[in-house]
C-alpha cells in the first residue's frame, strides 16, 4: 500500500462532515445553517485483485461512496443543496430520480425541516431506493416516462413554482460533490493518474473535474487525473455523441439519455486528455461480482461500471500508474439484482441434523 499513514493520523478523529472540513472551498457563509448527516470521508480502497487483472505494475484503488449516510454519493451533493435551501428560506423541494437522489433529497430535506417531492420513472427504481424514499418521507410521484422527462417536469416545475430543484442542475450539488475529489487526492497525497467513473446524468464526472482543478491551483497536487467517464451501452449518448430516446439498462442509476451536465463533461474529458467509453450489462455485471466476490466489496450495478470500463481499457494503462475507480453507490440499494445475477445459489430443504448439514457441505 502506498498510503502514508503516521500514528498520529491514524489516531481517529471525530468527523464533522464535508461542508465543515472543506469549507474554505465551498459556498457557504457563517450564517449558512449546515444541514448534514456527516457525509464524506469515506474510503480508499486497494483493489489487488483487480492489479492482478492488469498484470502489470498498477495500483489501483476504490472510493467506496456507498459508504455514505444514505448510500451513496448524492450525499455529498445533498448537504450543499439542502442547506443553502434553507439558508434562501425554502419550504419544499423537487427532484427526479433515478432512485439514488430521492433517497439523498428526502433524508436531508426532512433533517432540515423541509417537504421533499420526487418523481421518479415507474417500474425502473431499485427497491432500497423506493424503501428509503419512502420511510424518510418523501412524496414520491412515478410517471409513466423516464429520468429524462421527469427531468424535464421538475426543472418546469421549480420555475413555476414555490419549490427548489436539487437536482444535479441546481450548481451546489457540484459544489458538495467536488469534494469527493479532494477526499482522493488528501489520501493519496496527489491526484491518482486516470480516474474511472460512472457516468449518466453527468454532474459527478464535472464536479469531481472540478475538485481536482481546484485543488490542483490550491497546490494540494501536482497533477490533474485523466477523466475515464463509463456509460452503460444502452444508455451511452455521450459516447455515440446523440442523446438516446429510450435508454436501456441493467445499472438503473445511469439509465439516462439525454445528461444534464453533457457540455460540461465533454469539456472535463477534452481538458484531462481522458475519454469516454461504453460497457455492456454484461460487462457490468461480470465486474460487479469480481467487486463483491474477489474484493469483498459490494456496490450497486450503476457502480461496477467504472471497473467495468477500467478493465475494458486496461491495456491503455500507462504501467506504473494509480487509478481510482469510484464505486457511487452501495450494493444493498439492489438487493433484486444481486440475487439474480449471482453465482452462487441457496440449497433449499435440508433436514435440521448434522450428517445433513455436512453431506450439502460435500463432506
Ligand atoms: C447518480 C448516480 C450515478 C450517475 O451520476 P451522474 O452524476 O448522474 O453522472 C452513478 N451511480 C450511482 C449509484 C448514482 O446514484
Amino acid at each position: 500500500m502506498t498510503l502514508s499513514l503516521s500514528a498520529e493520523k491514524i489516531h481517529r478523529q471525530p468527523w464533522p462532515g464535508l461542508i465543515e472540513a472543506y469549507r474554505e472551498y465551498l459556498p457557504v457563509s457563517d450564517t449558512t445553517p449546515v444541514v448534514t448527516l456527516l457525509e464524506g470521508n469515506t474510503p480508499l480502497i486497494p483493489a489487488t485483485a483487480l492489479e492482478q487483472r492488469i498484470g502489470r505494475q498498477v495500483k489501483v484503488y476504490v472510493k467506496y461512496d456507498g459508504l455514505n449516510p444514505t448510500g451513496s454519493f448524492k450525499d455529498r451533493g445533498m448537504t450543499m443543496a439542502i442547506s443553502k435551501a434553507k439558508e434562501a428560506g425554502a419550504k419544499a423541494v423537487i427532484c427526479a430520480s433515478t432512485g439514488n437522489t430521492s433517497a439523498a433529497a428526502a433524508a436531508y430535506a426532512r433533517r432540515g425541516g423541509m417537504r421533499p417531492f420526487v418523481l421518479i420513472p415507474d417500474g425502473y427504481v431499485a427497491l432500497g431506493k423506493l424503501a428509503q424514499a419512502l420511510l424518510y418521507g418523501a412524496e414520491v410521484l412515478a410517471i409513466k416516462g423516464n429520468f429524462d422527462r421527469a427531468l424535464e417536469i421538475v426543472r418546469r416545475m421549480a420555475d413555476n413554482y414555490p419549490i427548489t430543484l436539487v437536482n444535479s442542475v441546481n450548481p451546489y450539488r457540484l459544489e458538495g460533490q467536488k469534494t469527493g475529489a479532494f477526499e482522493v487526492v488528501d489520501d493519496l497525497g496527489n491526484a491518482p493518474d486516470w480516474l474511472c467513473i460512472p457516468v449518466g446524468n453527468a454532474g459527478n464526472i464535472t464536479a469531481y473535474w472540478m475538485g481536482f482543478c481546484q485543488y490542483y491551483q490550491a497546490k494540494k497536487c501536482e497533477c490533474l487525473p485523466k477523466m475515464m467517464g463509463f456509460q452503460a451501452a444502452g444508455a451511452a449518448p455521450l459516447v455515440n455523441g446523440q442523446p438516446v430516446a429510450e435508454p436501456e439498462t441493467i445499472a438503473t442509476a445511469i439509465r439516462i439519455g439525454n445528461p444534464a451536465s453533457w457540455e460540461k463533461a465533454v469539456a472535463a474529458k477534452d481538458a484531462s486528455q481522458g475519454n469516454f467509453h461504453s460497457v455492456t450489462d454484461a460487462e457490468i455485471l461480470n465486474a460487479y461480482r469480481i467487486l463483491a466476490s474477489e474484493e469483498g466489496i459490494f456496490c450497486e450495478p450503476a457502480s461496477a461500471s467504472s471497473v467495468a470500463g477500467m478493465l475494458q481499457v486496461k491495456d491503455q494503462i500507462p504501467t506504473g500508474s494509480t487509478v481510482v475507480c469510484v464505486l457511487t453507490g452501495n450494493g444493498l440499494k439492489d438487493p433484486d439484482t444481486a440475487i439474480k445475477y449471482s453465482n452462487s445459489q441457496i440449497k433449499q430443504g435440508i433436514d435440521p441434523k448434522i450428517e445433513a448439514v455436512a453431506k450439502a457441505m460435500g463432506f
